[in-house]
């Protein structure tokens, strides 16, 4: 049997693909691991600069058909985006479900399509959103990480309309971000994250803030903000652990073994001294990165 991985990774939107755990899919890919990602809405209504902001306030002004086309133009380019943000990981297999992001729930027919999608890709393991995330029941990361844990039941099943064979997975991921890890809303105290694994993306962060730049339709371009996201997101997951940029996840399912792990970095933290702990943490590669215009 290969040791190679397969993964799935299972987003909201495009943008998620790479921001929420890109670093740690390109360290995959770097060994040998395959990567499938799936991005569940358009994320058209939410970030698009034309979408949002034109139909905000003057829809009245368009009809019905220049809507449409003006939508299906928004979807192709953030589309074009997204694949080429994702190509700075080494992603190359991307799929995109096409769901409106206007109510977005989880309904059979969703749970059925991401099903086939892990009977046909078999993978091992499955990347998604933490499913608590706040306001739990319309927000599009919570109810994807939830649409994934039913398809990933679902897909243990046999499906008498489905040619590929059942699929158990061997281990599922929560990609954190700084939400997850803290209570922003009344229905989700008591439900954050608990991110008990962290990756070390320093190497890559470069990649991070150009990918996140990459996402112009999204104003992800205006100065300065890929830059700043990284840092409050990765930076910040990473000074937990002493490493300049990290990415949080939470495993779904316990891991085992005949032994106890304890990691070569722990074992680091455990003995560097005060000044070594600070100088780990305090790199500041992810402002310095040239960007185009
Ligand atoms: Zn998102």
């Amino acid at each position: 049997m290969s040791d190679a991985l397969k993964i799935l990774v299972v987003a909201g939107h495009p943008a998620d693909m790479f921001d929420h755990c890109g670093g740690t899919l390109l360290h995959h890919i770097e060994q040998g691991d395959s990567v499938v990602c799936v991005s569940i809405t358009q994320g058209l209504r939410i970030h698009d600069e034309v979408v949002y902001d034109l139909f905000r306030h003057d829809i009245d002004k368009y009809s019905k058909e220049e809507i449409d086309e003006i939508l299906k133009q928004r979807q192709k380019v953030k589309y074009g985006e997204a694949l080429s943000a994702c190509a700075l990981f080494g992603i190359t297999d991307v799929r995109f479900l096409d769901y409106d992001d206007e109510i977005l729930t989880l309904t059979p027919e969703m749970i059925s399509r991401l099903a086939k999608i892990i009977r046909e890709v078999q993978p091992d393991l499955v990347i998604t959103h933490w499913p608590y995330q706040y306001d739990m029941f319309s927000n599009h990361h919570a109810v994807t990480g939830q649409l994934t844990l039913s398809a990933i039941t679902a897909a243990n099943g046999v499906s008498f309309r489905d040619r590929n064979p059942a699929c158990r997975i061997a281990q599922v991921a929560f990609m954190l971000c700084p939400h997850d890890v803290a209570a922003s809303v009344l229905n989700t105290s008591g439900k954050t994250a608990y991110a008990s694994y962290y990756v070390d993306v320093t190497d890559v962060v470069d990649k991070k803030v150009k990918a996140l730049h990459m996402m112009k339709s999204q104003k992800y371009d205006i100065e300065g903000y890929a830059k700043k996201t990284t840092e409050q997101w990765n930076g910040s997951f990473g000074v937990r652990v002493r490493f300049s940029y990290a990415e949080g996840f939470a495993f779904e399912y316990p891991e085992v073994g005949k032994t106890l792990p304890v990691s070569d970095h722990r074992k680091w933290l455990a003995r560097a001294d005060e000044r070594e702990l600070l100088e780990r943490c305090s790199g500041l590669q992810g402002t310095c990165v040239e960007l185009d215009e």
